[in-house]
């Protein structure tokens, strides 16, 4: 493990605070533009790619920033060239990025999947992320960085990152001002329209309607997983103190203030969610919220009681849906061979080294 420096991190620097520490090396404002284009543009995470600077800065630069903070610790490829990232941040604190590739229409669509928080405190019973808890936010930079470190490895091969979802481990609008800033600086820098950026929530109420006033356009995704309030109770111990109806009012709001669509994300548990009568259930909900909605087959967590369902058992609740009316999917599993699932290859990891802070127990 490369030991992490205590240099400031560039990208923890939005456009103004980097223009004034520029400032201090008396350097003109216009350098800070030239650095920004290399940083998110070409994705450059080294001061000597920078050729259009005065040597003599990139190496004072280069003594006095880090570009991205992060240590690639893995890099998983999986078969359909679904690629997680294992990253250890400066604090020995790891987190999971994934890049999901899929074409359709002739379109290469390259999605990067970005987490928010080390571990998570919602706790939902299927997951990886949520086992030994939260140990802390992500800071803007660490979330910005992933999206690089993605379209940087996409660049390699001649691909463009496309599209962003806030679908990694945490639960993004918990750590809100961050998710915020990450949406509007990935939209704006690294050039992805806002409408092809993702934010997925448990079920925040009132993060939810702060969203709304942002002006992000970005989709808001109701990860729902259950479509009663028992069920949801029994599965996401965050829904003890958050009333599903408060939930999907707020969702509605969302879609009057915004006029963007919600998608309800939908993880299919083998015998617990799958039942016709939770499809007619969801059906009624997304109808209601003129809502999309995508279905996951699980992938299963090694200590966890919960079961992928069959493709035969999935596509019999998506055709139970629709034939209620509801616009739904089933989204391909994009699974790796192995640590599939969200939080699982850091799990693996912290059984297979001394335990750190990024153990959850912090
Ligand atoms: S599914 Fe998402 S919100 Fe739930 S514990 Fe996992 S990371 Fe957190």
């Amino acid at each position: 493990m490369a030991s992490p420096t205590d240099k400031p991190c560039l990208l923890e620097l939005d456009g103004g605070r980097l223009a004034a520490r520029l400032e201090e090396l008396a350097q003109p404002a216009f350098r800070a533009r030239q650095i920004e284009r290399w940083v998110y543009e070409c994705h450059a995470h080294d001061f000597r790619a920078m050729t259009d600077l005065p040597r003599t800065l990139r190496e004072k630069l280069d003594l006095g920033f880090d570009i991205w903070q992060g240590e690639l610790v893995e890099r998983r490829v999986g078969t359909g060239g679904t690629t997680k990232l294992l990253l250890r941040w400066r604090d020995g604190a790891t987190t999971e990025t994934v890049m999901i590739p899929a074409d359709a229409g002739g379109r290469a669509r390259r999605t990067v999947c970005l987490s928010t928080q080390v571990g998570c405190d919602v706790g939902c019973r299927f997951c990886a992320s949520g086992i030994g808890g939260m140990v802390r936010n992500l800071t803007v930079g660490e979330v910005v960085e992933q999206a690089l470190r993605v379209a940087a490895g996409l660049d390699a091969a001649g691909e463009r990152l496309s599209h962003v979802v806030f679908m990694g481990m945490g639960e993004p609008l918990a750590n809100y001002r961050v998710t915020v800033e990450a949406v509007r600086r990935i939209s704006r820098r690294l050039g992805i329209g806002r409408r092809r950026i993702t934010v997925s929530t448990v079920g925040l109420p009132k993060q939810i309607l702060a969203l709304a006033e942002e002006e992000l356009q970005a989709t808001l995704a109701l990860s729902l997983h259950a479509p009663t309030a028992e069920l949801r109770r029994r599965l996401i111990p965050w829904a003890e103190a958050i009333d599903l109806d408060g939930v999907l009012a707020a969702c509605r709001e969302y879609f009057r203030r915004t006029g963007r669509e919600v998608t309800l994300e939908y993880c299919l548990l083998a015998g617990v969610n799958d039942h016709p009568e939770h499809a007619d259930e969801l059906a009624r909900i997304a109808k209601q919220l003129r809502a999309h909605v995508n279905l996951m087959m699980y992938n299963p967590v090694l200590e966890l009681p919960f079961e992928r369902p069959s493709r035969g058992a999935a596509v019999g609740f998506l055709e139970r849906l629709r034939a209620a009316g509801a616009n739904a999917h089933l989204r391909h599993s994009r699974g790796l061979d192995a640590d599939a699932a969200c939080g699982q290859l850091r799990r693996r990891l912290q059984s297979t080294t001394t335990p750190s802070r990024s153990s959850g127990s912090g």
